[in-house]
């Protein structure tokens, strides 16, 4: 069987206990296509609400669960060394994904050039502007980048949890969680506290999941009705440029990841985390997806709970490798749409800040979108000044966000799953035994 079609199968398979899920998903493409949800407002307010209504109620589960499963996981890594090196591998894994994404994503866009045909659409005065703009520029940016550094560093962790700014939060729980795991037993009540944070947070979480039908239904049809077919004819090779970006790094790079540094199935894997990816694309959020991530990694994929409640949560906030492409093929599909010609330097720095920007972004919808302005800002240029570029980007970012979303958790799997096989932490009779994998949603 080919290729694609193995993974679909896979997808559906994995759906064979929630095949709700998977029936709701279609039936919301498929409404959002064939019907005039848009021009119905009842019935768009309706399905928005019930849309919202479920990302926010498994939003409302996020912060706890982060606080809790990093702490958790850290401390019972024991001892320094186990945390250290579980650590490095982490970032390594991540980085390389990242920049494998960033890597692919440059080549596609400068060989497709998907921005050349929308040039006609932009303003000529303005394309003259930007191109003068970004000539001056560059240099004064680094002070931005090293602001940017600073906001990380918590200055009031409660606030941040308050505010629920996801660096400052996880740069606290690692040092938190790291130096209460080097305190010895004294660290017993706070550990068991946050132990029951997360198994009651992961019972809310399960609760919440029984809307999970209704609510995917209702955010996949209102997304596919919100952009018009027309833009299509426009833009379509940027969505092509991303599509096949986003087609390599499942079917070869991760794969090819899994291969090289573990014994592990990709089809396995992917069977065993299709609720997680079907609940990405429908939220596109990582971070509404971490519960049923870690529950499909844990429950099926046999990942450890050591290695899951570090990794993954760690993951669905940090590692968004196809947030990272997506912002490199959108900045160089606006560069060719302004006329701006991009030197290798150029290219360089959009590919480091691609990788940062997208690290630094939360793992809700839509927001690798804003911190592409990251990324546009080592150019020396804003979003405001490519309005009529950034209109096309808006029009279908929500379709584009679903993609990316279901990659970013995957790739949070592949990882975790690398990480637990080099640390004997993965269960292989499980994984590859179906029969016996628990419900997940
Ligand atoms: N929605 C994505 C995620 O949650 C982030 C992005 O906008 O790219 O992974």
């Amino acid at each position: 069987m080919k290729l694609h079609w193995q993974i679909l199968v896979a997808l559906g398979l994995g759906a064979k206990r929630n095949w709700h899920i998977f029936i709701a998903l279609i039936l919301g493409v498929l409404c959002g296509v064939l019907l005039p949800i848009d021009r119905v407002p009842i019935i768009k307010e309706s399905l928005g609400f019930l849309g919202e209504a479920f990302i926010r109620s498994i939003q409302m589960v996020v912060i706890p669960l982060v606080v809790s499963a990093i702490i958790v996981g850290i401390s019972s890594l024991g001892d320094s060394k186990q945390l250290g090196k579980i650590g490095s591998k982490m970032i390594a894994y991540y980085s390389i994904i990242t920049f494998v994404a960033v890597a692919i994503g440059i080549a596609l866009a400068l060989f497709l050039k998907p921005g050349d045909g929308v040039q006609e659409y932009i303003n000529q005065q303005t394309a003259g502007a930007v191109r003068n703009q970004v000539e001056m520029s560059i240099t004064h940016q680094k002070e931005h980048i090293s602001e940017m550094y600073l906001n990380m560093i918590p200055k009031n962790p409660i606030e941040s949890i308050a505010k629920g700014e996801m660096i400052p939060i996880l740069i606290f729980v690692i040092i938190f969680g790291s130096a209460l795991a080097l305190i010895g037993e004294i660290n017993r009540p706070v550990v068991s506290f946050f132990e029951s944070v997360f198994a009651t947070t992961m019972k809310v979480t399960d609760w919440i999941m029984v809307f999970a039908p209704l609510g995917i239904f209702a955010l996949s049809a209102t997304a596919v009705s919100s952009f018009g077919i027309t833009i299509f004819s426009n833009i379509w090779l940027y969505i092509a440029t991303l599509f096949i970006g986003f087609m390599i790094q499942l079917l070869i790079t991760y794969p090819l990841m899994l291969k090289l540094f573990s014994k592990v199935d990709f089809i396995a894997l992917y069977k065993a985390v299709a609720e997680a990816m079907m609940v990405a694309f429908g939220t596109a959020s990582s971070s509404a997806t971490l519960p049923v991530t870690i529950a499909c990694c844990e429950r099926r994929a046999g990942i450890s709970n050591k290695i899951c409640s570090f990794v993954l949560p760690l993951g669905a906030t940090m590692n968004m490798d196809a947030t990272a492409m997506f912002q490199t093929v959108a900045v160089i599909f606006l560069t060719q749409a302004y006329g701006v010609a991009l030197d290798p330097f150029m290219i360089m720095q959009v590919a480091l800040l691609a990788v940062i920007a997208s690290s630094t972004s939360a793992g809700i919808p839509g927001a690798g979108l804003i911190t592409i302005a990251i990324v546009l800002n080592g150019l020396g240029l804003t979003p405001e000044q490519l309005i009529q570029g950034f209109a096309f980007l808006f029009a279908i970012d929500r379709i584009i966000d679903m993609f990316r979303t279901m990659l970013n958790v995957t790739s949070d799997t592949v990882v975790a799953s690398l990480i637990a096989s080099s640390e004997g932490e993965l269960d292989y009779d499980l994984l590859g035994n179906q029969d016996v994998w628990k419900e997940v949603v």
